[in-house]
């Protein structure tokens, strides 16, 4: 079977789908594996090294147009859809959702397409968790952010100039990015609060050496997956009130609340921001799908009633080599999940399979 690995081409994406280690396994493995020219340099990895383990480098119609399944890190773009060979298959990480138009046009060049970001979370398909693996290099990365942008050490130091305070961090949202966030903020020194609605995350929290922030919350906010349902309005003007007060305490909050499929909750309000000491900073990772903050500004750092809030946007991007190397290896997973000698084995009775393909044969299946 024939693998295609195209050069990202959408703005600011410097990630690969598959870095060299991961295109030798699928070589060893009895993949033919064809690179676009300069696939790899954003991540570091030159044509040479791909080379160097038995892919091949070619140029992008090649790449698109003469190969069985495409590995990808961000959808196709518009204009590359008549390059894919029709009924072709390829790999990416998207909402549908986001661009039906889009979804519309992969049908109608019958891809077989599967998005990473509708894998269902189950024991067996961890190792090709994309979403994990990416929130990861997120959460991480918000914190360094933060720890620029912030006036403050982060670790308390007593110093002949005096000693100064650790820096205290509260992180909304107690999923992997954020679990995450708090390691390396904990890591850095800083004295680290967290609060999430869902109840089960309390001990992972507190393991990891940070405080968790209770507040009753009358109604069962998480669903049978796993995941956080949205609160009703009065329980949600609760929380708001809730975590103004706390804020009030933070130098630094980093807020990764996400409900799958809908516009990101909103935790820290305008009034919140107001109340917050001035020189605070807001790293808000959920910019991307309309922010926890009602203030952040997507692709943006403003300031505030004194408060700076960043909204960066692709996170995983801007730390390339790991998150590639991350997201190869659960491409590589999934791809020899649904490969099987030679062909695409397509068992729709799958989870792993239904819930991840998005057009097949013509037809839209996750509109
Ligand atoms: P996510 O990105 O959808 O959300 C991030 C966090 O925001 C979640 O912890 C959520 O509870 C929280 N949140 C949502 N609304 C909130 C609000 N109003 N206030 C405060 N916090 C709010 O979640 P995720 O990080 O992708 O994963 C969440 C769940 O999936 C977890 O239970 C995780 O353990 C599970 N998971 C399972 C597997 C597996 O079994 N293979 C793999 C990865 C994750």
């Amino acid at each position: 079977m024939k693998v295609g690995v195209p050069k990202e081409v959408a703005a600011n994406e410097r990630r690969v789908a598959l870095v060299p280690d991961a295109a030798g396994r699928l070589v060893k493995a009895g993949f033919a594996v064809v690179v676009e020219r300069g696939a790899g340099s954003g991540a570091a990895c030159p044509d040479d090294a791909y080379k160097a383990v038995g892919a091949t480098v070619a140029d992008r119609a090649t790449v698109l147009g003469q190969v069985d399944v495409v590995l990808q890190v961000q959808p196709p773009a518009a204009g590359d859809i008549a390059l894919y060979r029709e009924g072709g298959a390829l790999v990416a990480l998207f909402q549908p959702g986001a661009d039906p138009g889009l979804v519309q046009q992969m049908a109608q060049r019958k891809l077989t397409s599967f998005s990473l970001v509708l894998l269902p979370r189950i024991t067996r398909a961890q190792s090709m968790d994309a979403l994990s693996s990416q929130a990861t290099v997120a959460g991480y990365k918000a914190v360094l952010l933060a720890a620029v942008a912030t006036g403050r050490f982060f670790p308390m130091l007593v110093t002949a100039a005096g000693t100064l305070p650790a820096a205290r961090v509260l992180v909304l949202g107690a999923g992997v990015a954020g679990l995450q966030a708090i390691a390396t903020a904990r890591r850095l020194g800083a004295i680290v609060s967290a609060f999430d609605v869902r109840p089960a995350v309390k001990e992972q929290v507190q393991s990891l050496g940070a405080a968790f922030l209770e507040m009753a919350i009358e109604e069962h906010a998480e669903t049978a997956g796993g995941y956080a349902k949205e609160l009703s309005e009065e329980t949600h003007r609760k929380e708001l009130a809730f975590l103004a007060g706390a804020a009030k305490e933070a130098d630094i909050v980093i807020t990764t609340a996400a409900i799958p499929g809908k516009k990101a909750p909103i935790l820290i309000s305008a009034a919140a921001v107001e109340g917050m000491k001035p020189g605070s900073v807001i790293v808000d990772i959920a910019a991307e799908t309309g922010g926890n903050c009602e203030l952040t500004e997507a692709g943006s750092e403003i300031v505030r009633h004194g408060v700076v809030i960043l909204g960066p946007l692709n996170l995983p991007s801007t730390l390339p080599l790991h998150a590639s190397q991350m997201y190869a290896k659960n491409l590589s997973a999934f791809l020899t999940h649904v490969a099987k000698d030679g062909q695409l084995r397509l068992d729709f009775e799958d989870p792993i399979i239904k819930d991840t393909c998005v057009t097949h044969a013509g037809e839209v299946r996750k509109p």
